[in-house]
């Protein structure tokens, strides 16, 4: 038995029981989820910050469970990764986001590239490759239409190929992204061997801006490191004008949160950078 707090006694493996249930049934329900159509993607701008304009959208997951509801993918993405249905959904993931930019554009509008979150269980893989190939292929978009965004783990748990995949993807012209730059694993090593062309500065960063000096240094470190590398730099989870106004004068480039936007649904886009447009912003 485990002595919990107040004096209670619980036995040990009530508490394992419930993780290992939780986690079975999450595989379970998630291994339907593809296949019944549960899941969908929602986007949010990514925005020029000098021009002010709205250069691409960042493909985000939801997934519409019938017996849980609106997981959010915080939470139900490890256990895909556990399971590795990760691989799976990913590739559906990637295609979904072709097909969506395929039909922006169809109707006329200015995006440049759609970008996607690819955790490191699916790079390691080395199913990404042919995922992306065949979305292009089936969308009829170019490389570099498509943007990916890997959390600096994919670099850490390197599998020994991953520079080789990473240059056939460049040499496609798709465009390769470390997210939550500065959260995780501070080795910078890694941004010298590999070929990466951007980071995104971790939203955790921009909560104390401009107030807090240690998180406005650190944005500032990251912005310079950025620049002297030649990589494009977007800062995520802007929130207010006076963290744009911050991130404007440091010469960040690109931005995304929600003072801009949040994720809006696939069919929400085109409004949405009509009133953009209108606004005199685009
Ligand atoms: P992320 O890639 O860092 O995505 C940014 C998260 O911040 C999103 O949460 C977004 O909705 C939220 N966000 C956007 N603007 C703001 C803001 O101004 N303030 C705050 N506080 N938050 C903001 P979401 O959609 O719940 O996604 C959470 C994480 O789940 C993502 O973090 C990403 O790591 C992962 N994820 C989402 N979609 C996928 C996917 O298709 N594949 C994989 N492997 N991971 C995904
Ligand atoms: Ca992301
Ligand atoms: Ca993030």
């Amino acid at each position: 038995a485990k002595r919990r707090g107040r004096n209670i006694w619980q036995p040990f493996d009530h508490e394992l029981a419930r993780d290992l249930g939780d986690r079975l049934l999450m595989e379970s329900l998630l291994r339907r989820a593809l296949d019944s159509g549960e899941f969908r993607l929602v986007y949010q701008p990514k925005i020029d910050l000098a021009r002010s304009s709205v250069i691409g959208m960042e493909a985000l997951l939801r997934w519409n469970s019938p017996q849980l509801g609106e997981v959010s993918p915080s939470h139900f993405i490890q256990h895909a990764e556990n399971s590795g249905e990760i691989v799976r959904i990913g590739a559906w993931v990637i295609g979904e986001a072709c097909r969506a930019l395929r039909a922006w554009r169809d109707a006329g509008l200015g995006l440049r590239h759609v970008a996607v979150n690819v955790s490191f269980r699916q790079l390691l893989g080395g199913s990404v490759l042919d995922a992306v190939q065949s979305a292009l292929r089936e969308c009829g978009l170019p490389g570099n239409a498509l943007e990916i965004e890997m959390t600096e783990r994919v670099l850490i748990e390197d599998a020994g190929d991953t520079v080789e995949m990473f240059s056939a993807l460049r040499r496609m012209g798709v465009s390769l992204t470390i997210d939550d730059f500065g959260e995780g694993y501070s080795s910078l090593n890694y941004l010298r061997r590999l070929p990466i062309d951007g980071l995104k500065i971790s939203h955790t960063f921009m909560q104390g801006i401009p107030v807090n000096p240690v998180d406005s240094n650190i944005c500032q470190a990251i912005v310079q490191i950025a620049r002297s590398l030649g990589m494009k730099l977007t800062a995520e989870g802007v929130e207010t004008d006076a963290q744009r106004e911050f991130l404007l004068q440091l010469g960040a480039p690109y931005a995304q949160g929600y003072l801009f936007s949040p994720p809006l649904e696939a069919a929400r886009v085109a409004d949405f950078l009509e009133a953009w447009g209108d606004n005199g912003n685009g």
